[in-house]
């Protein structure tokens, strides 16, 4: 089965995506002294050294929190100096000297960036949100002291117009041309007074990022609605209705209760709230989290923002954002990706009118004479029980959340890639409820870390995401030691822990990012493991998503406490329901995927005007052409649009999309070919999932499966028909 609503749009990777980042201060004069070794302070940290635990897995139970800042500045201060010398050395540019070089630099800002970025994400507070604040721009101004310096750009130059380049094979050359190009996107090719502007430029984007990010986490937690009475919570379970007075009383709100926000426009609750001005309440909190005003409003933030960027592009002499974000991708300009999406608008727009009437009807018989976007998904759930007899709490005991992790994601990956697991209670964590395990390869070598944090806290950022704690790295000598980081609702008061069926996707899902980095096997950083392009990095982990409904895998994992494996027939209906609200899920998707390339293909005078004016033009051009946008509504609002204003998904949100194509794709091959077969897994280790970005993305797809990518097996997998059908 293919559910992939909540969990093909809402995780993501944070990668390290940081490994090829570095350097120092903001924009000083040029003529400011090249730095000299002598010049980078002494550093004593923790992060000093690779760390003596396993893995040089990090050492949780020594780090504190204001060790961050003065090893951030230490590493900053050492990657600077490093790549100096490498501008500066008086021997001639060579491949190693120069390009491999690089790939060595920076080694102490790798270790603590790689875990700073991941507690700030998922454990922070108000020491490390500030020390985020007050790094941030100097790890911008780091990248541009790279990019911006002539002398290596020169010298990366000559390399590779030289003989010795020209010769480059394999993970070699591409190590070459993917510096190179990095260089000519950073503005390498710029004459000096523009490259001062652009350094400018970079600083304010990166200090604004940051800003959204840090307002629209508390404005999300501000948001959370406090209701009076139970009466008005009627529909949910006991559970969450325990859980929202718990979260009431510890907000020193005792005998009332409270529902938090989840990062997306529907929320969980729409679902099962029966009291409509209870729906209407939660989802007006939702749409207006970051608007209207106030202390959290963000869309000042994303005007001055979206307006930057695209000068910033103009200034490269692009036409727009999405044209300079595009560079390095597998789709290779907006206008294929607004092509592609645009292709889904009359299936969807049919599915979304088939839907909606069927929904209004139901909605009739409890007086409700229009449908209203918080009515959608309370009838979608309503409609689902009545068509397929489903009710999550049926389907909840089945998946207790280590019981899944452990005997079917795990079991999985056993079964088709020959790896095993074992847990390790000796190594750190930096909170209690995560666990760790050992992942041994195929023939019994220790293979890699894994961690593994499940629960939603208030100082978690929402949505779920993979990244490495270290990179693999056959230059360093590093194996790699990966972490996935989840939203489950936490158990409450001792109960067993359990997952919901899209928690259980999502665990598969970011577990495939996991094993993209578990199978990392290249030499250098920047290629190895997740580093590749946006519209490839979600390929892996949504392909992984397809182990979790293979018979042989549920059996193994979908059982309650009493031992009892999940029923056929309950299975059976949770993946015929997958198909039903396909307006809603997919649809919200679709139009957060193609509201981002909008705001990014604008000139800098239309992307100045205001984001809520701009939105709704946006929306009603969607609504002229077949999409119910008013009853449903893109899955991000613009304020609240994390994955583009500030997580590095800025004219990328289509790649989820994209890779999902890719992902059912690849599936139907491995379906054709004898399914979940070893010889089918050491095939795709062998051709994408161990390759990192040692090859070019189409090659690899083409390793694979032998042929391009295809999009009807994505259509009949979401049940999307053409009109008229
Ligand atoms: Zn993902």
């Amino acid at each position: 089965m293919k559910t992939r609503l909540l969990a093909a749009a809402a995780p993501l990777v944070v990668a390290a995506t940081m490994v090829s980042g570095c350097a120092s201060m903001p924009a000083e004069a040029e003529t400011e002294a090249p730095a000299s070794a002598s010049a980078v302070p002494a550093y004593s940290g923790p992060f000093a050294q690779e760390s003596t635990l396993p893995f040089h897995a990090p050492d949780f139970s020594t780090i504190k929190d204001s060790d961050y800042q003065p090893a951030l500045e230490a590493g900053i201060a050492a990657k600077r100096a490093e790549i100096e010398a490498i501008a500066d050395n008086p021997e001639p540019p060579t491949f190693d000297n120069t390009v491999v070089a690089m790939e060595r630099a920076g080694a102490l800002l790798s270790r603590v960036e790689n875990v700073f970025d991941q507690l700030v994400s998922a454990n922070t507070n108000a020491t490390l949100d500030a020390v985020d604040t007050a790094t941030s721009p100097k790890l911008e101004a780091l990248k541009d002291r790279i990019y911006l310096n002539d002398k290596l750009f020169q010298r990366v130059k000559a390399v590779r117009d030289s003989a010795e380049g020209k010769a480059l094979t394999g993970e070699d050359a591409m190590l070459l041309e993917t510096t190179y190009a990095k260089f000519v996107h950073r503005g390498a090719e710029l004459d000096q007074a523009q490259k001062a502007q652009l350094k400018d430029m970079n600083l304010r984007i990166a200090a604004l990022e940051t800003e959204f990010s840090q307002k629209l986490t508390a404005g999300t937690d501000a948001a959370a609605v406090t209701f009076d009475s139970k009466d008005q919570l009627a529909g949910l379970s006991d559970a969450d209705i325990a859980a929202a007075a718990k979260r009431a009383a510890d907000r020193g709100m005792a005998g009332k209760y409270v529902l938090a926000l989840s990062n997306t426009t529907q929320q969980p609750a729409l679902s099962q709230l029966s009291n409509r001005d209870s729906r209407k309440k939660l989802f007006e909190a939702s749409v207006n989290r970051t608007s209207h005003g106030g202390e959290y409003d963000t869309t000042a933030i994303v005007s001055e923002l979206a307006t930057l960027r695209a000068k910033k592009a103009k200034l490269l002499g692009l036409p727009d954002f999405a044209t300079f974000q595009m560079y390095d991708r597998m789709v290779t300009s907006p206008k294929k990706a607004q092509e592609f999406l645009n292709g889904f608008v009359p299936p969807l727009g049919a599915t979304q009118s088939r839907e909606a009437a069927i929904l209004a009807d139901a909605a009739k018989a409890d007086g409700i004479a229009r449908l209203e976007p918080w009515d959608w998904g309370y009838y979608a759930e309503k409609v689902r029980k009545a068509k397929y007899d489903l009710d999550d709490a049926q389907i909840k005991p089945y998946f207790n959340v280590w019981n899944t992790l452990e005997n079917g994601v795990f079991y999985a990956a056993t079964q088709t890639y020959g790896i095993t697991f074992k847990r390790r209670t000796d190594i750190p964590v930096y909170h209690p409820s995560m666990r760790v395990y050992e992942v041994y390869d195929k023939d019994g070598s220790p293979l890699a870390l894994f961690y593994f944090d499940p629960y939603a806290r208030p100082n978690k950022q929402g949505g779920a995401w993979m990244g490495n704690f270290v990179e693999q790295s056959y230059l360093t000598g590093d194996k790699p030691v990966v972490h996935n980081t989840l939203n489950i609702a936490p158990p409450v008061d001792g109960q067993e822990p359990l997952a919901t069926w899209d928690d259980v996707t999502t665990m598969f899902h970011e577990f495939g990012h996991a094993l993209h980095g578990i199978f990392a096997s290249q030499k250098y950083p920047s290629l190895s493991g997740t580093e590749t392009a946006r519209d490839f990095v979600e390929f892996p982990s949504q392909f992984n998503e397809n182990f979790a409904t293979v018979p042989a895998v549920l059996q193994h994992f979908a059982k309650n406490a009493a031992g009892e494996t999940i029923p056929d027939a309950l299975m059976k209906k949770i993946e015929a329901a997958a198909k039903w609200n396909q307006g809603l899920s997919f649809g919200e998707t679709l139009e957060a995927a193609m509201l981002d390339m909008d705001w990014h293909t604008l000139d800098p005078q239309q992307a100045s005007q205001p984001p809520m004016a701009f939105e709704a033009k946006v929306l009603d051009s969607m609504k002229a052409n077949g999409l119910e946008t008013g009853l449903i509504p893109p899955r991000y609002r613009t304020p609240y649009f994390r994955h583009i204003w500030s997580n590095g998904y800025q004219a990328g949100y289509y790649s989820y999309i994209w890779t999902e194509m890719l992902a059912h794709d690849g599936w139907d091959w491995v379906e054709k070919h004898g399914g979940m077969t070893r010889a089918n897994g050491d095939h795709i280790r062998a051709t994408f999932l161990g390759q990192g970005h040692s090859k070019d993305y189409a090659v690899m797809y083409r390793n694979f499966t032998g042929h391009d990518p295809d999009l009807n097996p994505m259509l009949a997998a979401r049940g999307l028909t053409a009109p008229g059908e």
